[in-house]
């Protein structure tokens, strides 16, 4: 579904990824760990184009990313991402958020994408918020609804860039449970995050990134229980 080869990355003169090639196929749950500033948001930022590449290749599901502007388009109607901060666009309706790009962008029917965006809210636990606004609601709440609206896409990967970490603690399981509900769908995903316990239940494997590059790559069970690189063992040591 994802094949990364050999891609670099600079901001300026800083050299943020390092030649990375990485292939993650169809329905792969996986969870990228690492330092603060090891270029994790930057990886996952290549795979829908937010971030350019300066050498390399990128292709998600067969098309070049960074090609042509668009691949770009494709490739953004195939990724769903959720971000740290929610992103929602707070004068809108919750479902306004979640019919926008399929109305606007997709060109999909409106009473169809309504109706769609009604299951998805039933699917992230908020089926009677539809008319609410964005800052009626608590961060946990505001989260499932960026989920939600990044599933009404029908994306066919789902990025998460650390989608827990801007919560209050009680509101992080509600929001890890949604993920685990969609893991179970053998959505291809990539997650970054910090929370372990998601990765050992819901992840297929995990990477684990160091200062622009991929330190160690292991089944989750491995990764966990017989980590290689002495850099692992350590950043494990610390948040576990
Ligand atoms: P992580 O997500 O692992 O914390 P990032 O991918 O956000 O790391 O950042 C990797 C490095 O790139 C950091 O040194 C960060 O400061 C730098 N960086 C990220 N975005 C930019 C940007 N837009 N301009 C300049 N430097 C950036
Ligand atoms: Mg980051």
């Amino acid at each position: 579904m994802i094949e990364i080869q050999n891609i670099d990355k600079y901001f300026g003169a800083l050299h943020v990824l390092k030649n990375i090639s990485l292939t993650v196929p169809r329905g792969q749950r996986l969870v990228i760990l690492g330092p603060s500033g090891s270029g994790k948001s930057t990886l996952l930022r290549t795979i829908n184009g937010l971030e350019t590449i300066q050498s390399g290749s990128v292709t998600v599901d067969g098309i070049n990313v960074h090609e042509h502007k668009s691949n770009l388009y494709k490739v953004r109607q195939l990724t769903g991402m959720v971000f740290q901060q929610f992103n929602l666009f707070n004068h809108k309706s919750v479902i306004d958020n979640i019919t926008m790009a399929p109305i606007h962008v997709q060109k999909r029917n409106r009473k169809e994408a309504e109706a769609e965006a009604i299951v998805l809210l039933e699917r992230v636990g908020l089926p009677e918020k539809a008319h609410a606004y964005p800052s009626q609601l608590s961060g946990g709440q505001q989260q499932r609804v960026a989920i939600a609206r990044a599933l009404a896409l029908r994306p066919k990967v789902m990025l998460f860039d650390e989608p827990t970490s801007a919560l209050d603690p009680e509101m992080i399981q509600e929001v890890l449970d949604v993920m685990k509900d969609i893991a179970h769908e053998a959505m291809t995903m990539l997650v970054v995050t910090h929370e372990i316990g998601f990765a050992k239940e819901a992840a297929d494997r995990v990477i684990f990134m160091d200062n622009g590059l991929i330190i160690e790559d292991a089944a989750t069970s491995e990764f966990f229980s017989n980590p290689k690189s002495e850099r692992t063992r350590q950043f494990l040591s610390k948040i576990l």
